[in-house]
Formats: structure tokens, sequence, C-alpha cells
């Protein structure tokens, strides 16, 4: 276990052009303060538990303290937002320190979101607001724990910064940790620009450090553009099979690892809509719930597009036509395990397109419709606690007549059955309204002891949690109208 000033540190992609990045430092944050700190995070560094009480650690991620090894960066990409290209944009607001070497061998880059202004940041006053670093860093961590694949979040730093959005807010530094932040739109800014040999070296550069699988392969880049486009494929029936909206699936929040990064206005569903929206400027309902899978291929399509200088366009259009049978397969297998059935057929999938359709008819909170169909008994019993669920109860009675069919026939073993759900369905999911009570007080009363208790309960999703059964409970009325906006 090493304190931060004994991080070692290699920084690749300092090593790169210096057309990739701009070097700059961290603009300081006014009275920095540790506001919250993840220990199973610092693990990853080998970082010491203590570090979080150490002045010294708030001095060096708040720039304040020169951090020898470190190599600060903001990275220049494009991407296309809401549709429409936009032709740079780049760390905004982001700057990475470089990547930390752990014990095992595995690398970590350090990155702070909200690190002051850097020549990508257009308007941008290159800061986080303290709101929503709390709404990433306890989603980033509650997504992993719900085994989809994430960026991690080390710790929040909070300030009396004053930063404006639609009013004065307090500005705030996350420090978050990826094995890289490159995204599809890296590759479409320098493709988009015609420089087809910097496009090249990303691409084995990403190929080398994060895909090494492939690097000897004579077909490298197109072989490893079909690995992006299943994992992304894979992604998205993750998210779909959660109830996860991430609400800003521009090119340039879509991770070349197929990993979830830069949550902004996301949403979990409560009550089943297929059609949620959970970006309040999302107006067309471009990413709505229902949508992403569809966009994470649109998307696809961009990065492919991105890297036709490197294959031949057949090879390209071959890579994306595996999304879709990737996806589906992927979803279908997650679903059914959440169903609690094991044979993958046409009853099957038939099963829980109707139970879908009944949750959304019906205004079902998802999560625990799901956690609750794993005390669903096959002995004729009377489901009566997910029946009561249903606005219309017949109409549950004959579904669940279909269920137990299916259930019996693969041979009902409810307690097995039970505890193998149980482990697919979560418990607890970060709902905006648990998110809204940890920000305020932490804005209003300094007091992170909301947020440190969502963090450890989002770590285990899956486990019952009796002291914090109310955590599982569906949002209050308040809480149905919160609207989530890019502004950020
Ligand atoms: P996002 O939609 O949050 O992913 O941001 C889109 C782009 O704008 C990214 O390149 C961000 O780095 C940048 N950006 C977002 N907010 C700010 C800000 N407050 N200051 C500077 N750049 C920002
Ligand atoms: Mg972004």
């Amino acid at each position: 276990m090493r304190k931060l000033r004994e991080l070692s540190f290699d920084n690749r992609y300092a090593r790169l052009p210096p057309t990739f990045a701009a070097r700059l430092g961290v603009s300081p944050l006014h009275k920095a303060r540790l506001g919250s700190f993840n220990t199973s995070a610092a693990a990853l560094l080998d970082l010491h538990p203590d570090e979080a009480a150490s002045d010294d650690m708030v001095k060096l991620l708040n720039g304040q303290t020169e951090w020898p090894g470190t190599e600060p960066l903001a990275s220049v990409y494009a991407g296309h937002q809401f549709g429409q290209y936009v032709p740079q944009l780049g760390d905004g607001r982001a700057i990475l320190l470089g990547e930390v070497v752990n014990k095992h061998g595995h690398r970590w880059e350090i990155q702070l979101k909200g690190g002051g202004p850097t020549p990508f940041s257009r308007m941008g006053d290159g800061r986080a607001v303290l709101r929503s670093t709390i709404r990433e860093y306890l989603c980033s961590e509650a997504m992993h724990s719900l085994g989809i694949p994430s960026t991690r979040a080390l710790c929040i730093l909070a300030s009396d910064h004053p930063v404006r959005r639609e009013t004065l807010e307090p500005g705030a530094l996350l420090v978050r940790l990826a094995p890289t932040h490159v995204r599809f739109g890296t590759f479409e800014y320098f493709y988009h620009r015609g420089m087809h040999t910097e496009l090249r070296t990303l691409a084995d550069f990403v190929i080398e450090h994060h895909y090494p699988q492939f690097a000897d392969q004579p077909n490298k880049y197109a072989v490893w553009l079909t690995e992006i486009v299943a994992r992304t494929a894979r992604l998205m029936a993750q998210w779909q099979a959660v109830g996860f909206a991430h609400g800003v699936m521009n090119t340039d929040n879509m991770s070349i690892l197929g990993i979830t990064l830069d949550y902004g206005p996301f949403g979990f569903l409560d009550q089943y809509d297929a059609g949620f929206i959970c970006n309040h400027s999302d107006h067309s309902g471009r990413y709505a719930f229902d949508q992403q899978p569809n966009i994470g291929l649109w998307n696809s399509v961009c990065l492919a597009e991105a890297l036709t200088p490197l294959m031949p366009i057949d090879d390209a259009k071959a890579a994306l036509e595996t999304y879709q049978p990737v996806y589906a397969h992927h979803y279908f297998n997650l679903m059914r395990e959440k169903f609690g059935m094991k044979e993958s057929n046409r009853e099957a999938s038939e099963i829980l397109n109707e139970a879908l359709a009944l949750l959304q008819a019906n205004q079902v909170d998802y999560t625990r419709f799901m956690r609750a169909l794993g005390n669903f008994k096959t002995d004729n019993t009377v489901n009566s606690t997910l029946r009561d669920m249903f606005l219309n109860r017949e109409s549950f009675d004959t579904w669940a007549v279909k269920y137990q069919a299916i259930l019996r026939a693969e041979g009902p073993n409810d307690e097995q059955r039970k505890a193998e759900m149980n482990r697919v369905n979560p418990k607890y999911i970060l709902r905006n309204y648990l998110a809204e009570n940890a920000i305020k007080k932490a804005q209003n009363d300094a007091d992170f002891g909301e947020v440190n208790t969502l963090l450890a309960l989002l770590q285990r999703p899956f486990d019952e949690q009796p002291e914090h059964e109310t955590y599982a409970d569906e949002p209050p009325d308040w809480a149905r109208k919160i609207e989530v906006s890019c502004s950020s």
C-alpha cells in the first residue's frame, strides 16, 4: 500500500505526437477539501486508505503541489453530438495526469474532471459542479458493482469555488480512473481532418496497449473493430437489462473499450417506460431508453467510417453487421436469466416481452418487479405481492399462468431459482431521488454522510441490506418530477 506521492506513473498518452493533446496544469479550486473517498477504487492503485485523511492528497489532486511523475494534459477529440458532427471537442474540463502502474502491472489512468479550462473548453469554464460530480461518482461505482463495465471513481474534492450554471453552485473535482479514456470521437477527430497518419498512430496505440491480442494479426484493424462493435453491443444489452438510460450518447461519450463513460443526465427506470427520456434537453428523444441499442449501432457506424482508411470498406461493413446479432443474443440471455428461465426458446422470448408490455401498461416499477419475481411460487399459490403491483391484476394472472408453466417444465426449484435470480436482479439502484437526497445534504450542510452511505449500499446492489430497506423504495412524489439536463 502506497501514499499518493509514492505512486509510479508512466504516461504513454503523453508520448503520442503533440497534435494529440495540450500540456497544461490543473487550475486549483478555491478551498478544496475531500468530500468522499472510495477505498475500493483506491485499491486499484495500491493506494493506502489512510491517504483519504491526508492534506497532501488534496493538494496534489487540486494542483496546489507539484506532483512528480505526472504529465498533465487535455486530449483532443471530436464527435457527433445529437447527430451533428462537431469537428473539435476535447477534454474541455478533464485533465489526464497519467497512468499509475499497480503491483499487478495493471495500469489506470487518473483523470480529473473539473480541473479548470483547457484549450478545448470552447465557451466552458472547465469546471464541474458538485451535484454532477456526486452523480458520476456514485453511478460509475454502482454500474461497476452491477457488473457493467464503467470508468471508476476514486474521490470527490468539494470546494468553495463558485461556478455559474443557471445559478451559482459550488464547483468540485471528480477523480476518475480507466485503462484509457479514448473515445470514438478521438478517432473521428483525425479522420475528418484527413490526418490519416495520426489516425493509424492512435489505432496502433490503442491496439498495442488495450487490445494486444490483435497486434500481430494481419487484418488487425478489422478484427479490432469487430471486437469494439461487439463490446458496444454487449454494453447496450447490459444497460437495457438493468434499465439504465445514459442520456447523452454522443460519439464523444462512447469509450473505445466499450465501458460506460461520461455520466451526465443519466437515469434508471423507475416505472417501466420504454420511451423514457432522462435528459431534459433531449427534446426529440434521440437518446430515449429504447433507442439506445440503435444509437449504439449508429455510433459504431461513425467509428467504422473513421477507421475506413485502415481497412477495406467491406471489412468495416462486416464488422458492423455483427452488432445486431451480438446485441440480440446478449440481451436475450441477460433477460432470460433475470426471469429465471433456463431454455433459450421462443416461449422464453415471448413471455419476457409480454411481461415488459404489462409493466409498461400498468406503470410497474421495473427494478422492484424484477427483484420480487424471484419470489414467484410455482405451486399454484397466488403470488399476491407481484399481483398487487399491477393495476390490471387479471392481466398479471393470465401472464403468470404461462410463466408458471415454463418454470414448471424446466423443473421448478423455487428456492434455487430465487437465489440465482437475486444474483442478477439488483435490489438497489441509484434512483434519481436517492442521488438528489445525497446531493442536497452535501450542498447545504457540507455533509457527505449520505454520499458515503449510498456508495457503500450500491457497492452491494444484489445483497439484502435490511438496515437500508427503504432505499429500495419507489420514488416519493416530489422526486417523480426531477429533471436533469446537460448543464453539469
Ligand atoms: P459532455 O456533453 O458533458 O460530454 O461535454 C461535451 C464536451 O464539452 C466535452 O468535450 C467536455 O469536455 C466539454 N465540456 C462540458 N462541460 C464543460 C465545461 N463546463 N467547461 C469546459 N468544457 C466543458
Ligand atoms: Mg463527454
